[in-house]
């Protein structure tokens, strides 16, 4: 096995599969520093942060974007994602 094919393979797949969440800052700030400290033993997930942080940034300005709307409306969360909902169905 080639060094790069270790690399391509996550340490700890349970920390590994919080990549997206973290990225999006959706984690606990325990679950956070726990994730950063898999990232210093897993190249597989710092090569993966890498390739991914161009969209994760967009997808966390879009989701700024959203909660903004939501605040300008006066609405309550619920309410937004209700009508949200509705407009979908
Ligand atoms: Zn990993």
């Amino acid at each position: 096995m080639s060094i790069a094919t270790m690399s391509d393979v996550c340490t700890d797949r349970r920390q590994g599969s919080l990549l997206l969440p973290y990225g999006l800052h959706t984690l606990s700030d325990l679950e956070s520093a726990k994730f950063e400290e898999h990232l210093l033993r897993c190249p597989a997930c710092i090569l993966e942060i890498d390739r991914v942080a161009p969209y994760l940034r967009t997808l966390h300005i879009q989701r700024m974007v959203l909660v903004q709307h939501f605040h300008s409306t006066g609405r309550s969360f619920k309410e937004c994602v209700a009508r949200l909902l509705a407009h979908h169905a």
